[in-house]
């Protein structure tokens, strides 16, 4: 047996036993006549303890140890004289009376420890290394146990777990598609699932009624910390089920969730806020509801006192940050270049200091009197001592600033707590998103989308006015999954491609297979998906998917360790019968 205990498990109640253990060298250090190593394997750490009196042979040789050396060892458990309350074993040491080398091990490029030294580029390229480390480890774990407990609960609601292929035909859900040629198929590709939905709402035409996938997905977009290439999804999909019923049945898995592995009852049904209120007062279609600060529209109130950027600006609003008024010169300009930032693009910064004995102190003071003033401080219900933050320009884009400087100012105040988890549905989606650069609309969510009925009427005279009945679950200002109910009677599909500009022959080309099986009976049906990496990384309160991740990519799409992509031997490209040609952008 290479062990019979591991590096994790043992204790007082362990003492006098004889016990073999095996892992890498953590640090080893010689103190005197005594040689001490730490032997960490995937449980944990164990103190081994080497006496130059006792054997010194044995304790030249430890001394030769180097750093993730794979080791084994036997010796007898005895109680620490100078005991480590921070590690689970540190009542404890092996003092050791067989060592055996079982690895040498090359120096590390970079220190094995929760902190470590090295940058991410290179712990990405010895990413086996940087998997060592324990707080890495720990994601990975809890990952297991989310899909696990994911699986569980889904189990129990009687879905059953269908997987479906990987090479596919194109699905649009508004990103680029990987593509992989065939061989078979001189001059045609494949495309990697952007996510299964097409094939999701197949398999409830065969009458799979239930079905889940915790599914890999690919979409060749540009990366962020919340986006990688490939990335998992719990991908869901019902029959016979109405909105209610699919928000009921995955709020109640995100609550199993919280509740088997973060150990937190949520008991409240999760709130539903309009996707028109979220982008009203949050400026987001993601609200972050852990705090307040909503905006606070202030147009009507700041007209014709010849203050021409307000007057000719079609949306004035602002948020009030409690106890700010105190915000130095210095504090406000930084606010000022914050919402200035190419990616916030506001032109500037309003602000009102509510000051301690009523009045009011303002940027905008040689254009607004005091009572001006105090009708805007009323309208936030302002108190003195706060301060009023307010932007003005065209509609969309200034809640999309307000709702930034909002985030911002929730940091600066600490109000975003990764401890805290305020979950909610965003309902009520549009259904189509216009696109200026294209001059058409897209579909917001993905063309299966269903519009709401009441809407119907509106699809070809007043597209951007219809809402569908599409769905978000948010966390913390991350949305965390997302579906809709689908359009399930192939004339309305119909519809919806004419409108989202396809010709008949296009949707037949693109979609045929669907709309085929769609005459042989669709149930009426619903789905969603959840990102998997996302849940992880906000249950483990990371800032990045990327390290709940085994072997992530870095944000220009490559795997540093595998150092991919990568050219491929023209005899591959012989047979796929291509040649490579680049063409200059
Ligand atoms: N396929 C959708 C997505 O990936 C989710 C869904 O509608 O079920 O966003």
């Amino acid at each position: 047996m290479y062990r019979t205990k591991t590096c994790g498990e043992l204790r007082l109640a362990d003492i006098n036993q004889t016990v073999t253990l095996a892992g890498w060298v953590q640090r080893s250090r010689k103190l005197g006549g005594m040689t001490f190593v730490d032997l960490r394997d995937r449980y944990g750490i164990t103190q081994l303890t080497f006496n130059q009196e006792v054997n010194a042979a044995l304790c030249e040789q430890a001394n030769k140890l180097g750093r993730e050396f794979v080791i084994q060892v036997t010796g007898t458990v005895s109680e620490r004289a100078a005991k480590n309350t921070h590690l689970p074993t540190g009542e404890i040491e092996i003092i050791v009376s067989e060592l055996n080398i079982l690895h040498t091990a090359a120096t590390p490029p970079f220190t094995i420890e929760e902190e470590s030294d090295g940058g991410d580029d290179i712990r990405m390229q010895y990413r086996y290394l940087d998997l060592r480390r324990p707080n890495v480890r720990k994601n990975l774990e809890l990952r297991h146990k989310m899909a696990f407990e994911v699986r569980r609960y889904l189990d129990e609601q009687g879905f059953l777990e269908v997987e479906t292929p990987i090479l596919i035909k194109s699905t649009p859900e508004g990103a680029r598609d990987f593509v992989v040629p065939s061989r078979m198929n001189p001059g045609q590709f494949y495309a990697l699932p952007q996510s299964p939905q097409t094939l999701k709402q197949l398999l409830m035409v065969s009458g799979f009624d239930r079905y889940f996938q915790i599914a890999k997905c690919f979409r060749d977009e540009d990366l962020r910390a919340d986006r990688q290439p490939e990335f998992t999804q719990v991908d869901c999909e019902m029959s016979f089920v109405e909105q209610e019923d699919i928000l009921q049945l995955f709020e109640g898995l995100m609550k199993h969730l919280f509740k088997y592995i973060k150990g937190i009852d949520m008991t409240e049904p999760f709130p539903r806020m309009l996707w028109s209120d979220a982008m009203k007062y949050y400026g987001s279609d993601k609200p972050d509801i852990r705090f307040g600060m909503r905006f606070v529209e202030l147009k009507d109130l700041t007209e014709g006192r010849n203050f021409g950027v307000f007057d000719s600006a079609l949306y004035v609003a602002g948020i009030c940050a409690e106890g700010c008024a105190s915000y130095t010169r210095k504090q406000l300009d930084g606010l000022t270049d914050f919402v200035k930032r190419p990616q916030i693009g506001a032109k500037g910064l309003v602000y009102v200091r509510c000051e301690a004995d009523g009045s009011f102190k303002s940027s905008v003071d040689k254009f607004y009197s005091q009572d001006d003033l105090k009708s805007w401080a009323t309208r936030f219900g302002a108190q003195p001592g706060d301060l009023l933050l307010i932007l003005c320009g065209e509609p969309a884009k200034t809640r999309k600033a307000l709702g930034e400087l909002r985030l911002e100012m929730g940091n600066r105040l600490g109000l975003r707590d990764k401890n805290t988890f305020a979950p909610l549905w965003v309902i009520d989606f549009p259904m189509f998103e216009w696109d200026d650069e294209t001059s058409r609309f897209y579909a917001m969510h993905h063309p299966f989308t269903s519009p709401k009925q009441e809407d119907l009427d509106l699809l070809e005279t007043d597209p951007g006015q219809v809402r569908a009945n599409a769905y978000d679950m948010v966390i913390n200002g991350v949305e965390l999954g997302g579906g809709s109910i689908r359009i399930h009677d192939s004339e309305l599909q119909d519809r919806m491609f004419r409108i989202l500009g396809f010709t008949e022959e296009q949707a037949h080309e693109q979609f045929g297979f669907l709309m085929d099986a769609f005459k042989y009976g669709a149930p009426p049906h619903g789905g969603l998906a959840f990102g998997l990496d996302r849940m992880v990384s906000m249950f483990a309160g990371l800032d990045s998917i990327r390290d709940c991740i085994a072997f992530p990519k870095n944000n220009s799409g490559r795997d540093m360790m595998l150092d991919a992509p990568s050219e491929i031997a023209d005899a591959q490209l012989d047979e796929l019968n291509l040649a490579v040609e680049i063409k200059k952008k």
